[in-house]
């Protein structure tokens, strides 16, 4: 079996699958990007704690669009896991409004991507947080989130990342561009 690396830095594969959030130790708000500072309260200490692997889901699109290789129509969906808002994929059931429910039970699971497609679905995991998140801001409509995630693929080569650190900065390249996307076409 290949070596293992997680799709986001949030993500600790050991013992067991689980995400682990930036606590900040003021206020107690979480965070699953690096940062400096607190969004609320501004202190800078922040102390890492695992989430819970159980949660309920909050907002979900249905992804009908992405470039070759990606499978869809997928689920992204906002999850409430004991009070800590996480994004992720619904997966194990069928991708449609029948299927998928507010307020259903979600447990944490992890899928393996295939090397030659990770960095395609690397980019269209990232394009569409920016979307969805611009999306619930009111930044843009709500058919404009697959515009983010086409224009967003459109633009970006994608070699198979080899590491964490490949895999980070394709997503950090990927966020900008999706960003600057939103920033185009928004309402
Ligand atoms: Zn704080």
């Amino acid at each position: 079996m290949s070596k293992q690396i997680p799709f986001v830095d949030y993500l600790a594969l050991e013992p067991e699958p689980h995400l682990v959030a930036n606590e900040c130790t003021s206020c107690g708000a979480r965070f699953f990007d690096r940062r400096n500072a607190c969004a609320s309260c501004f202190a800078t200490e922040f102390a890492k704690v695992p989430l819970s692997t159980e949660g309920e889901l909050r907002s979900f699109t249905i992804v009908a669009f992405a470039a070759p290789g990606v499978d869809v129509p997928f689920v992204a969906g906002i999850i409430d896991c004991d009070g800590t808002t996480v994004r992720g994929n619904v997966v194990n059931t069928e991708p449609d409004a029948e299927h998928v429910q507010l307020g259903m039970k979600l447990k944490l699971t992890t899928v393996p991507i295939g090397e030659d497609t990770a960095g395609t679905t690397a980019v269209l995991n990232a394009a569409n947080e920016i979307g969805v998140e611009a999306f619930l801001n009111r930044q843009i409509r709500f058919d404009q989130i697959h515009a983010v995630n086409l224009e967003t693929l459109g633009q970006i080569s994608t070699a198979p990342p080899q590491t964490l650190e490949d895999l980070l900065e394709l997503d950090k390249i990927s966020r900008g561009a999706a960003s600057q996307v939103v920033r185009r076409i928004g309402i």
